[in-house]
């Protein structure tokens, strides 16, 4: 995958940036700033922040084997403690004007985003909640010290502390922008995988698992809007004859084949519009456009296929049949009496010799 594919994949949310890659990036973005701050802090002149720097660097480093590993809530921890106490070391070192104090604003959403990634989410937002209460609390604290007490060390070069200013502000911008953005790729991410979840749940809830076929509910919200359109449809009731007798003789399992070979031969003979159920355990109902004589000839298709069917099982050649009862739905009538129609039709078909289509 290029760059260009993997960065519109994260926008559209089909690609999903790993947990252990964001921390890792976001660590490594955070030491880089600090390679960048131990060369401010020798320029002002401050040996000890010059050094907190560097082990902050080599803190960074660290962390990394920890994401790794999973241990996230280590990683947390460290930035929870580092980032304010640089900020009030920084403004206690060299004062407000270097704008220090905003790496406090720019680490609230790292506190939210990793407590999503913590082992007990809920304790973690408590956790970033408290964090970004902390930060706001160090920010005005960092902000009434400086008011009262002078730095540490003077630079008297304006441009110097501006650059470090923007520096700062530009690094401040960047993380709240990259957050923004990994939080909004996350969102559509979590919406794409839930509407792809959602219909493969409405699938399985509407599908008999054996023959694929719809379930008898499902089946009847097609019927009801059937018969809200006020218009001719026909239904075909079938039903494997001596099924019970092919349970007894070859066992449950060989019914269960002959039952989705019986499906497959009755999908065949199907168009693409028509709706088949599992109406019952052997019985099948088809809702179908066509008229009465249309859908008869489609029975008659499917009587024949299912008459041709060969079921293999231990060696034995079975061969299994379906009677077929046909109806046409009334615009003025009920759809439980075209049901019932087909149902009768059938009966009829079972009382006189079974194997056939009765319309
Ligand atoms: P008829 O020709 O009159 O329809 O006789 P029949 O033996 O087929 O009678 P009926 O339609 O009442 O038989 C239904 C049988 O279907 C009873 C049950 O054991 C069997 N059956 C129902 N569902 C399943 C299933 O999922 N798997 C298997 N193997 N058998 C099933
Ligand atoms: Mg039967
Ligand atoms: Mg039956």
């Amino acid at each position: 995958m290029n760059l260009f594919s993997a960065v519109s994949g994260v926008i559209n949310g089909t690609v999903k940036i790993s947990d252990r890659k964001k921390y890792s990036a976001i660590t490594v973005a955070i030491a880089c700033v600090h390679i960048l701050l131990v060369f401010i802090f020798r320029t002002i002149g401050s040996v000890p922040m010059t050094i907190y720097n560097m082990c902050s660097v080599a803190g960074y480093l660290m962390c990394l084997p920890l994401i790794r590993r999973n241990a996230l809530g280590w990683v947390f921890a460290y930035i929870c403690v580092e980032v304010p106490l640089h900020s009030f070391l920084a403004i206690y070192t060299a004062g407000w004007d270097y704008g220090f104090a905003m790496y406090l604003i720019a680490i609230v959403p790292v506190g939210f985003d990793m407590s999503f990634a913590l082992k007990n989410p809920v304790r973690g937002i408590k956790i970033s909640v408290l964090f970004g209460l902390l930060s706001f609390f160090m920010f005005i604290s960092c902000r009434m010290f400086s008011y009262y007490n002078t730095p540490l060390y003077r630079v008297d070069n304006e441009f110097f502390v501006q650059t470090v200013y923007f520096f700062n502000m530009f690094c401040t911008f960047v993380l709240l922008l990259v957050y923004s953005f990994i939080f909004a790729s996350e969102i559509i991410s979590a919406q794409t995988v839930l509407r792809k979840k959602n219909t493969e749940l409405a699938n399985l809830a509407a599908k008999d698992t054996l023959t694929g076929f719809y379930n008898r509910r499902k089946m009847h919200e097609y019927l009801v809007n059937a018969a809200a359109g006020k218009r001719a449809f026909s239904l075909i009731m079938s039903d494997i004859d001596n099924f019970k007798r092919l349970n007894d003789t070859y066992g449950h399992d060989c019914g269960d084949e002959a039952l989705k070979a019986v499906s497959d031969a009755c999908r065949s003979c199907v168009s693409d519009g028509d709706r088949i159920c599992r109406w019952g355990g052997e019985e099948f109902l088809i809702l179908t456009n066509r008229s009465l004589e249309d859908a008869a000839d489609t029975a008659e298709k499917i009587r024949s296929a299912v008459e041709s069917c060969h079921i293999v099982f231990n060696g034995s050649d079975i061969r299994i049949t379906m009677t077929l009862g046909v109806s046409e739905f009334d615009p003025s009538s009920t759809i439980d009496k075209a049901i019932t129609a087909a149902d009768q039709n059938l009966y009829i078909g079972k009382n006189s010799g079974k194997n056939r289509v009765v319309k």
